[in-house]
C-alpha cells in the first residue's frame, strides 16, 4: 500500500511539474504584447504634444483672419481718405487729410507687422507638427517590427505549450482516479496544485501541518492535503 502511494505521488509530481512547464509558457503568451505597452505609451504622448500645437496653429490662424479684416477696413478708409484729399481746396484740409491718412496707414503696417509675426510662429508650430508626425510614424514602425518578431516567437512559444498539453493525457493516465480528481480540481482552481513542506509549513501559504500530516508527508503514505489552500503536500525528496 505504502509503496503504490510513493508511486501515486511521483506520477502527481510528472503532472505538476509538465503543468508548471505548461504556465510557464502561457504566462509568456500573455505577457508578449504587454511588452508593446511602453512604445504604444509614447505615441499617445505625442498625439497629445500634436493636438495643443494643432490648437494653438488654429487659435493664431484666427488672430491672423482678424488681423486681415482690420487690415481690410483700413485699406479701405486710405482709399476714401485718398479720394478726399484729391478734391481739396485749402492747404489746411490738405494738411488734415495727410495727418489722418499717416494715421492708418500706420495701422495698416501695424497690423501687416503683425500678421507676418504670428505667420512666422504658425510656421514653426507646423514644423513642429511635422516633426512630432515622424517621429510618431518612426515608433509605430517600432511598435510594427516589435509586434513581427514577438508573433514569430509567440508562435514557438504556442507550439511548445501545444506540446506539452499533448504529453499530458499520457501522464494522467495510469494515476489513480481519485488523487488525479483532486489533483485537478485544485489545478483548475489555483493553477498551482501541488505545494513543498517548509518544516511543519505550507510553503504556499504558511499554513501549519500536524504532526500527523507532516509525517505522512514525509513517508508518502497517504494524500495531504494544505487545510489552508488545499494545495496536495509533498516533501521535497
Ligand atoms: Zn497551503
Amino acid at each position: 500500500m505504502t509503496t503504490s502511494f510513493q508511486e501515486v505521488v511521483e506520477q502527481l509530481r510528472a503532472l505538476h511539474d509538465l503543468d508548471a512547464s505548461i504556465q510557464r509558457l502561457e504566462r509568456e503568451i500573455r505577457r508578449g504584447p504587454a511588452r508593446l505597452a511602453g512604445l504604444e505609451d509614447q505615441i499617445r504622448e505625442i498625439e497629445k504634444k500634436k493636438k495643443l500645437v494643432d490648437d494653438r496653429v488654429l487659435l493664431l490662424r484666427a488672430q491672423i483672419r482678424l488681423r486681415e479684416n482690420e487690415l481690410r477696413t483700413t485699406e479701405l478708409k486710405i482709399e476714401r481718405v485718398k479720394t478726399q484729399a484729391s478734391q481739396v481746396k485749402t492747404n489746411k484740409e490738405f494738411v488734415a487729410y495727410r495727418a489722418e491718412l499717416s494715421n492708418f496707414q500706420g495701422d495698416a503696417d501695424r497690423l501687416q507687422g503683425e500678421v507676418l509675426k504670428i505667420l512666422d510662429v504658425v510656421e514653426q508650430a507646423e514644423k513642429k507638427v511635422a516633426d512630432l508626425d515622424e517621429e510618431c510614424v518612426r515608433i509605430q514602425k517600432k511598435i510594427d517590427d516589435a509586434h513581427k518578431v514577438l508573433d514569430d516567437s509567440l508562435q514557438d512559444v504556442k507550439k511548445q505549450r501545444d506540446g506539452l498539453l499533448a504529453e499530458r493525457p499520457a501522464l494522467r493516465e495510469g494515476i489513480p482516479k481519485e488523487p488525479l480528481a483532486i489533483y485537478e480540481r485544485i489545478h483548475a482552481g489555483r493553477g498551482d496544485a501541488m505545494a513543498l513542506l517548509d518544516g511543519e509549513y505550507c510553503s504556499a501559504c504558511m499554513e501549519r501541518l500536524t504532526r500527523n500530516d507532516v509525517y505522512a508527508v514525509q513517508n508518502r503514505n497517504r494524500l495531504v492535503q494544505c487545510r489552508g489552500c488545499n494545495r496536495i503536500l509533498i516533501a521535497n525528496v
